[in-house]
């Protein structure tokens, strides 16, 4: 699978400081922050700084360090945030059947109150 990376995207712009953002963890190769249309109490968005794609693209051609880096920056904020109580959702979402909007890596992460089923239809 080829993984074309856009970098005018809008996590791009955002590494770049190009636009801002509402930074909830930032280390050496990872970057969180605030969804700008929070789906539940607590939406935040975690992005590599690197340029991947999809969760399958970071995950087949980043650093050990970056992947390291990624995982440890998600259990942070779970921590941070109190969601290991009640539980949490993460969810990434790639290309077309998966409705990506964004064409920069990300993972949601969702919580503070019950999510409801995993999929609906549509
Ligand atoms: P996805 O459909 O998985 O690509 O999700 C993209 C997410 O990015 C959506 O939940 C948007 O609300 C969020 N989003 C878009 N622009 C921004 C922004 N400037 N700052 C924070 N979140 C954003």
């Amino acid at each position: 699978m080829a993984y074309a990376y856009d970098d005018q995207n809008i996590f791009a712009k955002i590494l770049r400081g190009e636009i801002p953002n509402r930074t909830v963890l930032e280390t050496d190769h990872t970057l969180a922050f605030e969804d700008i249309n929070p789906q539940a109490p607590v939406h935040v968005l975690v992005i590599p700084k690197g340029a991947y794609v999809t969760y399958d693209h970071f995950a087949a051609e980043a650093s050990d360090a970056e992947i390291v880096d990624f995982h440890r920056a998600v259990a942070r904020i779970c921590a941070e945030q109190g969601l290991a109580a009640d539980g949490c959702r993460f969810i990434s979402n790639a290309g077309t059947h998966g409705v990506q909007d964004v064409p920069h890596f990300h993972l949601h992460i969702l919580g503070g109150r019950p999510l409801g089923r995993m999929l609906s239809a549509g």
